[in-house]
């Protein structure tokens, strides 16, 4: 009997005799295979789709086709790594129950989980910088959304007061100290929405998931390729993109760390990410925009700290842990960096000016 890869092979002309296939990359959310082809001189990457966090994948395969028929277009010269459509023309084929897709292999490429030099920082922002200009003009409203809700920080917010309310006892008191900052840091929520609607922070294609393994570095010359991982590519605004560099690129260490010693801001890779974003983007975005650069790190560090406690509060029943505590000390570990954020607040700022006005 065939395997669910062979199968998924012959949905697009190949058969089992044909190819190879291998686990591939440190991707958490989907299962990604390299699928090599007898006599071909190509590769190409297979992932079935993980139903529990996208519910309905076929959005995702609307929203690609959508944003590399506009870049094909307008931008033909852009390395975009869209789907091919199967044999029959569907993007994703469901073979045995699961939602599968096909891209191209980009040939001496790698991925990095972890960044080791600012110039990696620069070169990743510059491509999501990138990604977003060339939408700049491309209507955000014709994609919808992968995941409801992803960036939304009322929501988080509120999602946190409800867990807050309903969680045991004993849990409330372990975290308390955290409760504590997520409640006296609400002036977050207050200060996003008091630009929320303005005309001048816009809704824009946001990438939405910019760490630093969903960028492809040529493994010669280690510049910046191409970003992968389209899974959440939707509206939203840009504060998403930059934000989460700041989050995960500034500290040499993650989320999972639990020696605080250890969290504090690479001033340099900050810098780096700015440069490199507003190479690209600094003559997209608005004044308004312009004034946020500094708060989309702060926003997106103080939802992910409310998206820990929330589910440290729920039982952990999102985040795969590997000890009980796990999710309370991604919380402490993300206010420590909130915190720095806020420490260094003026230096930060000064950076911003500078690559502002260079
Ligand atoms: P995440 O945990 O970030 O959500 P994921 O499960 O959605 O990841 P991807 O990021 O799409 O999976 O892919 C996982 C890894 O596979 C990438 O980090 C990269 O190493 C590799 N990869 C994916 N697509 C390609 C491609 N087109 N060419 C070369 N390598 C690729
Ligand atoms: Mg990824
Ligand atoms: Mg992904």
């Amino acid at each position: 009997m065939s395997s669910t890869v062979e199968k998924v092979a012959e949905k697009y002309g190949y058969s089992p005799d044909q190819i190879q296939s291998q686990k591939f990359g440190t991707g958490h959310i989907n299962s990604t295979y390299l699928l090599s082809v007898d006599g071909e001189d190509k590769k190409f990457i297979l992932q079935s789709i993980n139903q529990n966090v996208f519910k309905d994948p076929l959005i995702i395969a609307q929203n690609v086709r959508l944003v590399g028929e506009y870049l094909k277009k307008n931008y033909p010269e852009y390395l975009f790594v869209g789907s091919i459509p199967a044999l029959s023309g569907e993007e994703m084929p469901l073979v045995d129950g699961v939602y599968w897709r096909m891209s191209r292999f980009i040939p001496n490429s790698v991925a990095y989980d972890t960044l080791s030099d600012p110039k990696q920082a620069f070169e990743a922002a510059e491509q999501f910088g990138r990604l977003s200009k060339l939408l700049s003009r491309f209507d955000p409203s014709l994609l919808r959304p992968s995941i409801p809700g992803f960036h939304d920080l009322n929501l988080r917010y509120d999602q946190f007061k409800e867990a807050h309310a309903n969680a045991e006892e004993g849990l409330k008191l372990k975290a308390s100290h955290q409760i504590e900052t997520a409640l006296s840091h609400s002036f977050i929520v207050d200060f996003f929405n008091s630009y929320k609607n303005s005309p001048d922070f816009p809704d824009r294609a946001m990438h939405h998931d910019t760490k630093i393994s969903n960028m492809l570095f040529d493994k010669t010359t280690n510049e910046g390729l191409c970003v992968i991982d389209l899974d959440t590519l939707m509206a939203g605004k840009f504060i998403s993109d930059l934000g989460d560099m700041m989050r995960t690129y500034v500290c040499a260490f993650s989320e999972n760390e639990a020696d605080m010693d250890k969290i504090f801001i690479r001033v340099e890779y900050f810098e780096a990410i700015i440069n490199g974003y507003l190479k690209e983007m600094g003559s997209i975005l608005t004044n308004t925009e312009k004034d946020l650069i500094l708060f989309s790190g702060k926003y997106l560090i103080y939802m992910q700290a409310l998206r820990f406690l929330t589910d440290y509060l729920n039982g952990n029943v999102y985040y795969p842990i590997s000890y009980p505590e796990q999710n309370l000390v991604r919380t402490v570990n993300q206010f420590k960096l909130l915190s720095e954020f806020f420490s260094k607040e003026k230096i930060l700022q000064s950076i911003v000016d500078k690559c502002l006005h260079s």
